[in-house]
């Protein structure tokens, strides 16, 4: 269940096949929205995240991605 209390139009979501875990996701966010979660996976916390893609222009694997949200 992803919690959208802001009503973004879209989210970004990390693919863990995808990510390599070099962390430039997690330094590039300013908001402190990119965590590890309890699978040892980098995520997005939805709540914290303000949809700026500077995750997802970071990142050198297409591991970010935009979903639209329903
Ligand atoms: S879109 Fe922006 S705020 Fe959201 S996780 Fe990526 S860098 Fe952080
Ligand atoms: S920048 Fe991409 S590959 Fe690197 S940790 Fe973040 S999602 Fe994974």
């Amino acid at each position: 269940m992803t919690a959208e209390p802001k009503k973004f139009k879209f989210s970004f979501r990390i693919n863990a096949q995808a990510c390599m875990a070099c962390a430039a996701c997690e330094l590039e966010c300013r908001d402190e929205a990119v965590f590890i979660d309890d699978t040892v996976n980098y995520a997005i916390n939805q709540e914290n995240c303000k949809r700026c893609a500077r995750c997802q222009r970071a990142c050198p694997s297409g591991a970010v991605e935009k979903v639209m949200n329903a």
